[in-house]
């Protein structure tokens, strides 16, 4: 099974109506829902390029149906051990932050906040359905990568240190490590844990002289359900990816250029990764950025769901177009399909039980 990469086109801005739209959906035959993007070719503009996704939502699509189509389906195996992956690819100003972590209103929230909902559901479901005593329990982390560095959002920004967190193998997994994990057991109290940790990221990106769109935020979820003696753990992250775009482009200053260096070179890591495994090389070349070292893209036994976000109007043609070209290699990724092992109830409390040793079952369905 491979990663399943879907396109969201968002709706023009304000500032953007009356600006030339250039991005199309279209259906292929089997299909009454658009699977296909087409944008023209920027040498040739009688030609178009067309691209397939599993599925494609153009500026009509809501928060919900972004959710319950891409999402939700998700939750039932992360309660059954397997791990889950959900990024949103895109330039800036494309709608991976409204995607992810949305607005205020109900409506408006993203996908973040309605998968802790749809977890929070489903915990006090088999909590409360099952027929032995189980109990769940949740736990957060949240951190930033910016520069190759990774810095924990839980942490007060003046307790940042420059060097950000070192990562450490740990059997077959990479982990950072001093990274905060709080125990969440609400809605609610997510929502304030990560109200605080989003201005976190935005206090310490003024002081680092940076902005958020040039880091990534990867949120973690631990679920561990404990039936008997049993624990099965699982690991649901979402990430809003860094901007994609060559900055190199437009910014020619210093610091930009570091940014714009270590950013290029993970996202084009990422790539890097996605096109070794799609053609099975053996060496998968994840080493080369902390990101994908610790995501292990492809290595992850569960299901990864990449949102790739784009605008549609002319002005992000070129960043569209190596969006889409990006897209491209990532689906035909094979993901291995591993439950995590249940691990007993013995394993000192607080010790990592996550992975390091997983076996092989039946593939999901
Ligand atoms: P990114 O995180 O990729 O830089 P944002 O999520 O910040 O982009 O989106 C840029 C702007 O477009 C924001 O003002 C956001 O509210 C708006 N926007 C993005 N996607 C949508 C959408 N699907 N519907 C309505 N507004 C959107
Ligand atoms: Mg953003």
């Amino acid at each position: 099974m491979g990663i399943r990469v879907v396109a969201r086109i968002r709706p023009q801005q304000s500032h953007e109506l009356g600006k030339d739209v250039i991005v199309s959906t279209a259906s292929n035959a089997e299909s009454e829902q658009p699977t296909l993007v087409k944008i023209p070719n920027p040498k040739n503009e009688s030609e178009d390029f067309t691209f397939q996704f599993s599925s494609v939502y153009d500026h009509t699509a809501t928060q919900q149906q972004i959710f319950d189509n891409e999402v939700s389906p998700t939750i039932k195996h992360l309660f059954n051990g397997f791990d889950v992956t959900i990024f949103a690819y895109g330039s800036t100003g494309t709608g991976k932050t409204h995607t992810m972590r949305g607005g205020k209103t109900l409506a408006e929230r993203g996908v973040i906040p309605r998968l802790l909902s749809g977890i929070y559901r489903r915990a006090r479901k088999i909590v409360k359905d099952s027929e032995r005593e189980t109990t769940v329990e949740i736990t957060l982390s949240y951190y930033e990568i910016y520069n190759d560095k990774v810095f924990d959002l839980f942490e007060a920004p003046e307790k940042r240190t420059l060097a950000g967190l070192p990562l450490r193998d740990n059997g077959c997994k990479t982990v950072v490590v001093g990274l905060t994990e709080r125990p969440c057991e609400s809605l609610k109290e997510f929502e304030n844990l990560y109200d605080q940790a989003n201005i976190n990221r935005s206090t310490s990106a003024t002081k680092l002289n940076a902005a958020s769109s040039r880091s990534h935020a990867i949120l973690g979820i631990r679920l561990a359900v404990t039936t008997g003696d049993e624990v099965r753990t699982s690991i649901a992250s979402a990430i809003d990816l860094a901007g994609s775009e060559d900055n190199r482009r437009t910014q020619n200053g210093k610091e930009r250029m570091v940014e714009s260096a270590s950013i290029n070179k993970s996202l084009f890591t990422l790539a890097k990764c996605v096109e070794a495994i799609s053609q099975k090389d053996a060496r998968i070349p994840y080493r080369e950025s902390k990101m994908t070292r610790i995501l292990s893209l492809g290595q992850n036994n569960g299901l990864t769901v990449m949102i790739l976000n784009l605008a549609p109007v002319r002005s992000f043609h070129l960043d569209t177009l190596s969006s889409l070209n990006f897209a491209n290699r990532t689906k035909r990724i094979e993901v291995r399909e591993i439950e995590n092992e249940p691990v007993f109830k013995q394993c000192p409390r607080g010790v990592p039980t996550v992975s390091g040793s997983n076996i092989r079952r039946q593939p999901l369905r």
